[in-house]
């Protein structure tokens, strides 16, 4: 996902090209907008973390960019591209570096497993989305 501020922001171009630079492929895309319900749901396994009700409120702040990337080692070449989870710690040129606001508002989110990944995408697109 590129999150509400990276869209608020005027960064979906340039982080598309990031992504696109590092060698994935978009197999399905939309711009959409969450409820807190669907939010919630998405990020149900932080329910317990104290940042959690802020999470869910500054995920539906705006429209986001959902998308299943595809690419060997896709999760872990993801999270690199990426950077640390808090922008002050994430590398030179990785995106959360570039674009983030800060640890809440980081820009995006990438899938931190294969499993978590297929939950991910099904959550987003049907079968009839992907390309
Ligand atoms: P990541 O997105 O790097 O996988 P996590 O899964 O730990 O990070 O957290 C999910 C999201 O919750 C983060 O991307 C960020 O938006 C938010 N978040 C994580 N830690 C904090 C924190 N300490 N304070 C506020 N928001 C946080
Ligand atoms: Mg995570």
């Amino acid at each position: 996902m590129i999150k509400p501020d990276a869209v608020a922001n005027g960064h979906i171009g340039s982080i598309l090209n990031d992504i696109i630079a590092g060698g994935f492929k978009i197999v399905a895309m939309k711009y959409i907008q969450l409820t807190s319900e669907s939010a919630g749901n998405f990020y149900a396994v932080h329910k317990e973390r104290p940042f959690y009700a802020d999470l869910v409120k500054f995920m539906t702040s705006g429209p986001i960019v959902a998308a299943i990337l595809e690419k060997d080692n896709a999760v872990e070449d993801f999270r690199t591209l990426i950077g640390a989870t808090d922008p002050k710690k994430a590398e030179e040129g990785t995106i959360r570096n570039k674009y983030a606001e800060s640890i809440e508002a980081n820009a995006v989110h990438g899938s931190d497993s294969d499993e978590n990944a297929e939950i991910e995408g099904n959550f987003y697109f049907s079968q009839f989305e992907r390309f």
